[in-house]
């Protein structure tokens, strides 16, 4: 069963104008429930245009967005909206936390915006901070930890409420290469215990090969890397 299905997505910025830029030409994906597949292709390549229409938070000029089943482009803004909040989670290259709050709350927050009684996502963001190794931290605020471990509680808050696809865009790319490592393999742990479906943007070809399977973003399509 697929969690994520791309057909024929095609995007242009700024159609018909002498700036228009055609990013996708006709994508084709589909990621398995539980597989972690790499993207990789160049700086400009469109990776952010296709992860942000994967996760719904921009829609294609053409093609459709099937995600757990739903075709996603026959939705109106409100029902995506709510697919979102549902079934996706990002992580950004810069963590993104909130930094007034302390990594557990940033993992209970978007739990309490969910419904999530406070008890309920207070145990389920300790097990997930536990599971990423950053337990001991907990009660610490994004300025107190390393990158790594920033890093690993935004992976944290991304699966806070459980989304069936996760969506990063160079997750490790401001991390030396043995904190990019160990936040990698917390990932991929997390994924395999919970059936989470991942699309990872990664310029980092050692972290692709270690992922489901590889692909490169070129000249606008999807190829096998
Ligand atoms: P990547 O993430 O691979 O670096 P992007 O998806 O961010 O690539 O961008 C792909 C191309 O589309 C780039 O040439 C970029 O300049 C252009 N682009 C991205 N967003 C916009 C936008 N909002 N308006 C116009 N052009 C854009
Ligand atoms: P890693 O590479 O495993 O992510 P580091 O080696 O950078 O971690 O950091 C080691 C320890 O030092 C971590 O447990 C972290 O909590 C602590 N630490 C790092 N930076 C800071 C900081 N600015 N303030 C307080 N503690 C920090």
């Amino acid at each position: 069963n697929e969690a994520l299905a791309l057909h024929g997505i095609r995007k242009t910025y700024n159609p018909g104008k002498p700036t228009a830029v055609e990013v996708l030409r006709g994508i084709d994906l589909t990621l398995q429930t539980g597989e972690v597949v790499a993207l990789v292709a160049p700086s400009g390549a469109g990776k952010s245009t296709l992860l942000h229409i994967a996760g719904l938070l921009d829609t294609p000029d053409e093609g459709q967005v099937i995600l757990a089943g739903t075709d996603m482009t026959r939705l109106g803004d409100r029902a995506r909206t709510i697919a979102r909040r549902d079934l996706v989670g990002f992580v950004y290259q810069f963590h993104h936390l909130l930094p007034e709050f302390t990594a557990l709350e940033n993992v209970v927050l978007p739990q309490l915006a969910h419904g999530t009684p406070r008890r309920d996502a207070e145990s389920r963001a300790m097990d997930l901070l536990d599971r990423v190794g950053v337990r001991p931290r907990a009660h610490h605020r994004p300025a107190q930890l390393s990158g790594g471990e920033q890093q690993r509680v935004a992976f944290c808050r991304a699966l806070a409420n459980a989304p069936r696809l996760l969506l990063a865009d160079e997750p490790t790319g401001n991390l030396d290469p043995d904190t990019s490592d160990r936040v990698f393999a917390a990932l991929m742990d997390l994924g395999r215990s919970t059936g989470l479906s991942a699309l990872i943007a990664t310029h980092n070809l050692a972290l692709a090969a270690r992922m489901d399977r590889v692909l490169r973003l070129d000249a606008g399509r999807v190829v096998p890397a």
